[in-house]
């Protein structure tokens, strides 16, 4: 069954996004399975819980850190971590320069922005995003690369208003593209788009897409 869905979503996003299967409260059968049937991008949302998947699982998975991430927590998935997907603050890059330098190793980040209506998600606002680059200008940091944008849609039934949350995510990273990735093809990730909204998401420029439920079923 999880195969299956792997199979039906991968078909659906093509060529032009990678699926992180959204792994997060699942059991690790569920995840061997899945691994088992091809897939190698998970994504979790606690450290814990990565670090004991990543132990217990073969070492050929990418491990992706998709929910909010303490900075007293980033030595713990420094080693071995693929990408971090909720970097919100210039302090959190800071904290993960340093321990990808104790790893000897560049760590892969995206910049989570605030593109939906409702107030409890996090991320930066575009003032907050352009300050952030501008530090990163001022101070680079050579043990984190910046490898694009991550965003959550609000969540409503409203296709429209979706979609427009997901084109100014795209608009904004062509923007900070052009203004400050000019040279590096390493800024290239979009990640939107969960079980939900994976299909507009991908319409309007997705990358990555985080899919968890429609995969291994509600939580
Ligand atoms: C849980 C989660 C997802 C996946 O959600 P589903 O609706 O189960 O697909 C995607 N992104 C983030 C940040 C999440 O926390």
């Amino acid at each position: 069954m999880i195969t299956a869905n792997i199979h039906k979503i991968n078909q659906e996003i093509g060529v032009h996004a990678r699926l992180i299967a959204v792994s997060k409260t699942k059991p690790l059968e569920m995840l061997l399975e899945a691994y088992q049937g091809g897939q190698r991008i998970f994504g979790e949302n606690k450290v814990q819980e990565l670090v004991q998947k990543y132990e217990a699982l073969p070492k050929d998975i990418e491990w992706h850190l998709i929910g909010h991430l303490q900075s007293n927590k980033v030595k713990y998935i420094a080693p071995f971590v693929a990408m971090i997907h909720s970097v919100d603050s210039y302090k959190l890059l800071e904290n993960i320069n340093k321990e990808g330098a104790k790893n000897q190793r560049v760590i892969p980040c995206l910049l989570q922005i605030f593109i939906a209506q409702e107030e409890t998600k996090f991320g930066l606002n575009p003032d907050e995003l352009y300050s952030l680059l501008e530090q990163l200008n001022q101070t680079p940091l050579p043990y984190v690369q910046i490898g694009g944008l991550m965003g959550m849609a609000s969540n409503v039934a409203d296709a429209t208003q979706v979609s427009n949350e997901f084109k100014g995510l795209k608009n904004l990273f062509d923007k900070v593209k052009s203004q400050y990735f000019t040279h590096q093809a390493s800024f290239k990730e979009i990640s939107m788009g969960m079980s939900g909204d994976y299909p507009l998401a991908v319409k309007e420029g997705a990358t990555l897409v985080r899919v968890g439920s429609l995969i291994f079923g509600e939580r």
